[in-house]
């Protein structure tokens, strides 16, 4: 490791994630999930959850290579047949710990390139049902839960394919998750107060004014977008049922919240390319009518974009509208980072499939029926997508037709 400060560096970043991530407090269970590789890092965590009173810490470690051994030799019964004792214990940390979880990522982003693809999507498809109990509480906040990064090298490779050593690249790696989760400020938890509180003045304002649509303009997009009535922008700051404050994804830059899937009319263009399922996608174009994806094609990956469209449940609708502006460090940045925690947060996005029930008011408690009642989309996929460029002008339309800028040439105009 040649980066300067490295070993300050580590020990500053895991005290943010836990101090300010998902906040630990006294007597609170934590759960890491984080690869083998990193395990400095899940060692700083540990000891700094344990600092400031964590009454157990829970690490599930994982290894890149011997879980592609596993999707590669295991026959998909194997794989599929999720042991009932897994489910329990994940069980037992959400409803009687109200575990915390915090979750590092760092896998190259082709790990699975040579895997049969029909048995990935076997295994997720089984294992959302199993641990079902776990993923709705993450998604509707009732723990607290962080998913940050780690510079795995295969990752590195993919993202700084230029660089001549494997050193280098981690470390140009390790840099940019630093710098954009402002670990080199001299106190970073201020660093994100600060971050967090011009994020919230936006997201208060457009909260304020309850915009009835939005109507993108950009080079190749002439988009109308519906809000649904009591829509939520939430941005960087969440808080679980006891009103303790975390950050679900650090970086984050976006302030998001969920359309009316059953309003959308016009065109719209990517701006960035997207990294799914293994597959680069380039030159999206994506047509609206009466509220539904009609036609979808990509300069690159068209026919994986397609299949995500049109086989999935909910597919042909949005579930996320995302305001990025231009100026942020992500996206000057230029860097393609091959996934979604850091692509999402260099510009304005749109989400395929499902919305977070925690952007409309009551969402949390309301059933499939009552959110698809609301035009909020329940739908089994949820794929971001980069449509955000210095040449984007967003106009808010209010429910008496006065329109009110919110961006121009990229950035906040409101
Ligand atoms: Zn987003
Ligand atoms: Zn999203």
């Amino acid at each position: 490791m040649a980066l300067p400060n490295f070993q300050e560096n580590l020990q500053k970043y895991a005290k943010l994630l836990v101090s300010k991530g998902i906040n630990v407090k006294s007597g609170d269970w934590v759960k890491l999930t984080i690869t083998v590789d990193q395990a400095a890092l899940a060692r700083l965590i540990t000891k700094e959850s344990y600092e400031l009173g964590a009454e157990k810490v829970i690490v599930k470690w994982a290894d890149d290579e011997i879980s592609k051994l596993h999707y590669i030799h295991q026959t998909e019964d194997v794989l599929t047949n999720i042991p009932e004792y897994e489910i329990q214990e994940s069980e037992d940390h959400i409803l009687k710990h109200r575990v915390s979880r915090l979750t590092i990522l760092s896998s190259d982003p082709g790990l699975l390139n040579e895997v049969d693809p029909t048995k990935v999507a076997a295994y997720q498809r089984e294992a959302g049902k199993a641990f079902k109990v776990q993923r709705v509480a993450t998604q509707n906040d009732d723990i607290k839960w962080t998913v940050a990064a780690a510079a795995g090298a295969g990752w590195a490779a993919k993202v700084f394919p230029h660089l001549a050593t494997t050193e280098e690249q981690v470390d140009a790696l390790w840099d940019q998750i630093f710098k954009t989760c402002r670990v080199y400020t001299n106190d970073p938890v201020a660093a994100w107060d600060e971050h967090k509180k011009t994020l919230n003045e936006k997201a208060t304002k457009l909260n304020e004014i309850q915009f009835d649509a939005l109507h993108y303009t950009a080079p190749g997009t002439d988009l109308t977008i519906g809000l649904p009535k009591n829509h939520i922008w939430a941005c960087a700051e969440s808080y679980n049922p006891k009103g303790e404050e975390f950050i679900a994804n650090m970086p984050t830059e976006e302030i998001f919240t969920s359309p009316d899937t059953r309003r959308m009319e016009g065109v719209v263009r990517s701006t960035k390319p997207l990294s799914y399922a293994g597959t680069l996608i380039e030159g999206i174009e994506v047509h609206f009518k009466d509220g539904k994806i009609v036609d979808i094609s990509a300069e690159k990956g068209d026919e994986t974009i397609k299949k995500l469209v049109f086989d999935n449940d909910g597919g042909t609708g949005l579930g996320e509208v995302a305001l990025v502006p231009d100026p942020s460090p992500i996206s000057q940045s230029g860097i393609i980072f091959f996934n979604t925690l850091f692509d999402e947060n260099a510009s304005n996005h749109l989400a395929i499939g499902s919305a977070y029930p925690t952007t409309i008011q009551g969402g949390t408690k309301m059933s499939e029926e009552e959110l698809k009642e609301h035009g909020i989309n329940t739908g089994t996929v949820h794929v971001d997508f980069m449509i955000g460029s210095n040449k984007m002008d967003i106009d808010g339309i209010k429910q008496d037709g006065t329109i009110i800028p919110i961006f121009r040439n990229g950035d906040w105009a409101i």
